[in-house]
Order: C-alpha cells, then sequence, then structure tokens
C-alpha cells in the first residue's frame, strides 16, 4: 500500500464531484482539475428545469432504463443505488421527495446551495480545486498534462488517474467531448457522440410554424416504432421538443440512422378510447365547422386541431370513422434529431469494453473513467444523474482498490 497517494480527477461535475468525496472520505490528498473556471455547470443546467435527481423506482425496472447497459447498470446501481444517492443527500443537508411520476427532487434546496455546499465541504476536507485546467492527455511517464489559462502546459503528478470529463451535449458547459481524440490516440476504442433525450425536426407548413411555434400539444400520447411515451410535446419552428420526444428520440435517432425521414404517431386524444371518439364525431350536425365542432365535442384546438388539418385528407376529415383514427393516430414525418450540441445528454464515449468492473481501463492501468464519458444513454427521470453518481462513486472505490487502500463510505458529509 502507497503511504497517502496523490490522486488526480479530472473534471468537476456530479461523477467527478462523487469520485473525489469517496477519495477524499478515504484520506487521500485529492486534486480536482476542470476546463473551466467553475465546476458542475451542467449540474447547474439540470437544476433550471427542476433538479431530478434520482427516480424512486424498483431496482429491475430502474436499471432497464440503460438499454443494452441494463445488466451492467443493474450491478453499479447494487452497489450505489438511488437509496444511497438519497441518503447521502440528506448527510449534505439535502432532503429529497418523491414526485407523483416517481422522480425524486431536492424538497427546498436548489442546485446551486447544493452545489455550493458540496464544494465547501470538499475544500474542507483538503480537496484542492485547479480550475481553468485542460487536461491535455498524458506525458511520456504517465504524468497527466493540463494547458493553463495562460497557455503553459502543466505536469501534474498523481498515483491514480480518474477521468470524469462527461459526454458531448451543452459544450458551453464544459463538457465539449474534446477529450475524445486523446483516448482514440491512446488506442482506447469510442463510440461516436449522438443526440439523447433531443428534439427533432419536422417540416413544418409556414403556415403552421408561425402559428404554433412554441405552442403545446397537451397530453398527446407519442408513438414510434413499438415504442411509445406521453405528456405536453412543445411545437417549434425546427419541429417537436418535449418529455414524450425526448423519451422516443434515441429510437427515432436510430432509425433515422438507418436512412431516411422516420414517421411517428400523434394520439391526440388519448383518454378517449377510438369507438367512443367515433361516437362523439358522429354527432356533428352537418351545418356546423369542424373547428366549432371539434373545440366543442373534444376540445381539440389550437396546433392540434391545425396539424390534423394539415395532415388529413379533406374526404378523411368528413367521414367520423376516418377522422377518429386520425386524431388517433396522426402521423408526423420526422427528418432529424436536433444537433448534439442541444441534447440534454449523449450516447456515445468509452465502450464498456475498454474498462474493467472497476471502471479501470484497460490499456490506461491506474486511469480510472465515470459519468457520461462512457457509453450509455438513459432516458430524462433521474437516470442520468443517477449514473454519473453511481459510476463516480463506483471507479473511485476501483482506484481506492488500485492503489491497495481500503473502500471508503461517503456517508455524513464532513
Ligand atoms: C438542460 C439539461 C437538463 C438536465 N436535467 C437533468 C435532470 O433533471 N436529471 C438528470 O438526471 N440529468 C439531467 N441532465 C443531465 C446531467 O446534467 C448530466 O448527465 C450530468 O451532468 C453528467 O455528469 P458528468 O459528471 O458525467 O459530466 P458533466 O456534468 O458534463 O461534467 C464534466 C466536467 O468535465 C469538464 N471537462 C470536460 N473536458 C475537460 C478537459 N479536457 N479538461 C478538464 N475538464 C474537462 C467539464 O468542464 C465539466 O465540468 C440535464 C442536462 C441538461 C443539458
Amino acid at each position: 500500500m502507497k503511504a497517502n497517494p496523490r490522486v488526480a480527477v479530472i473534471g468537476g461535475g456530479p461523477a467527478g464531484l462523487m469520485a473525489a468525496t469517496v477519495l477524499s472520505e478515504a484520506g487521500l490528498p485529492v486534486d480536482l482539475f476542470d476546463a473551466k473556471s467553475s465546476a458542475g455547470r451542467k449540474f447547474l443546467v439540470a437544476g433550471h428545469g427542476g433538479l431530478n435527481l434520482t427516480h424512486s423506482e424498483q431496482a429491475e425496472p430502474f436499471a432497464a432504463r440503460y438499454g443494452n447497459n441494463a445488466e451492467i447498470f443493474k450491478k453499479l446501481l447494487a452497489i450505489f443505488s438511488p437509496g444511497d444517492l438519497r441518503a447521502w443527500l440528506r448527510g449534505l443537508g439535502v432532503e429529497t421527495f418523491v414526485g407523483t411520476s416517481g422522480r425524486v427532487f431536492p424538497k427546498d434546496a436548489k442546485a446551486p446551495d447544493i452545489l455550493k455546499t458540496w464544494l465547501e465541504i470538499l475544500a474542507r476536507r483538503g480537496v484542492a480545486f485547479h480550475y481553468r485546467h485542460r487536461w491535455q492527455g498524458f506525458s511520456e511517464t504517465g504524468t497527466p498534462l493540463f494547458l493553463s489559462e495562460t497557455g503553459v502546459l502543466l505536469e501534474c503528478p498523481a498515483q491514480g488517474v480518474l477521468l470524469a470529463l462527461g459526454g458531448a451535449s451543452w459544450p458551453q458547459t464544459g463538457s465539449d467531448g474534446s477529450w475524445a481524440s486523446i483516448l482514440a490516440a491512446g488506442g482506447v476504442r469510442l463510440e461516436p457522440f449522438r443526440p439523447a433525450n433531443c428534439g427533432v425536426e419536422v417540416a413544418w407548413s409556414e403556415y403552421f410554424r408561425t402559428r404554433f411555434s412554441g405552442k403545446p400539444l397537451k397530453n398527446i400520447l407519442l408513438r414510434c416504432g413499438d415504442q411509445h411515451a406521453t405528456g405536453d410535446a412543445m411545437v417549434t419552428s425546427h419541429g417537436l421538443e418535449g418529455g414524450p420526444v425526448y423519451a422516443l428520440s434515441g429510437v427515432i435517432r436510430d432509425l433515422l440512422d438507418t436512412g431516411g425521414p422516420v414517421p411517428v404517431f400523434l394520439d391526440l386524444k388519448r383518454d378517449l378510447p377510438l369507438e367512443r371518439l367515433r361516437e362523439r364525431l358522429e354527432q356533428r350536425r352537418a351545418k356546423e365547422s369542424l373547428a366549432n365542432f371539434l373545440r366543442k365535442a373534444i376540445h381539440l384546438t389550437g396546433p392540434s386541431y391545425s396539424l390534423l388539418r394539415e395532415t388529413c385528407p379533406p374526404e378523411e376529415l368528413k367521414e367520423p370513422a376516418r377522422l377518429a383514427e386520425r386524431i388517433k393516430n396522426l402521423p408526423v414525418l420526422v427528418t432529424k434529431t436536433r444537433p448534439l450540441a442541444e441534447a440534454i445528454s449523449s450516447a456515445g464515449g468509452v465502450a464498456f469494453a475498454e474498462v474493467n468492473a472497476d471502471l479501470m481501463l484497460r490499456k490506461l492501468p491506474g486511469v480510472f473513467v465515470a459519468g457520461e464519458m462512457l457509453d450509455w444513454e438513459a432516458p430524462t427521470g433521474g437516470y442520468l444523474l443517477q449514473g454519473a453518481f453511481t459510476t463516480g462513486y463506483h471507479a473511485a472505490q476501483g482506484l481506492l482498490k488500485w492503489l491497495g487502500q481500503p473502500p471508503a463510505t461517503p456517508s455524513i458529509p464532513r
């Protein structure tokens, strides 16, 4: 066992900060580096929309949210679970609650308060923060290299390194994916970055775009292939955004990759079964305008009505049975996903085959990876932050093991 080995955590997002928490709890001197002038910028952005820290789902369905990596996450989440995260947050003074959707949020604290408290605790434990230090790779002797703000290349010796450099969306927060070329040059296999939890593009008519951009399609069911999601979608000048769109964006993206536009289907009246909808539509009087009738009979107005008008051939609008089917299954053609920079998260990054069970890079012994820089994706709902916290925790324990140190439990932060 090396006495008090110095460790470097590179990347100050949730994954890196959790790793620094574990490593400092173990009593190791920790240097935390970040390219930006402060830590946790994407965490703060996540706080703008109501910080969804994790989810209250049971272990099995929770792990299933990580798709192809469900088995890997089943094991990881057993090590640092949503319950562990909530207990740790409680120690930080952050009580959480389960919302009606099962999502977990902080009760009173906002993201800036949580981050401030967390950083203060780490600083008190002696974690040394080095901002405006952009990681450049390793020297010939394996020492991490950083480009300082003044353009000087610095060697910062460390006995163990933990990379938590984030994905490649929202580059303004520091997660610009520029680290990928460094690891690729070192022979690490990376999957290309792709947008996840993102909006999609639809070629709206000029009328629809100008009239309805910024307006919601309320309480819809969105379907693509055998997947569906419900909630409000937002019409934008480019296409569609919002919960159900993000939830299906991975499926849509994968289908787009196979070529051509992808049809998605909207159920504009998801609470009304087809048969009942048809019965209501049959009650239209000959002289009543369609717009008036649909508004009164089924509260179909605004962008929903306009989209129906634009998509439906005129003869179908007159036929209650066919109109009902259209309302329940309105096709919209998606041409693209929105760019990676706008996505809530990214797929791609370091392939899991490149790391061992402790998240150490097989090709770079002593270098561990955590957070969104690993090739996993998950929907919104708290699964992203939980994934970052869990992998940060686990990679830090792996680093301790590699250094011959006993495991650490980040209990009540001191
Ligand atoms: C709008 C938005 C809303 C979101 N809302 C939620 C939510 O409510 N719930 C949820 O679970 N998730 C949410 N997320 C996702 C969540 O914020 C991320 O998944 C999480 O921050 C990833 O953590 P990370 O530590 O892996 O990476 P990041 O938080 O991206 O941190 C990576 C850090 O590495 C630094 N870095 C990068 N390259 C270098 C380099 N070369 N040298 C030095 N430092 C470098 C960056 O500056 C950054 O500080 C949201 C994301 C966005 C964009």
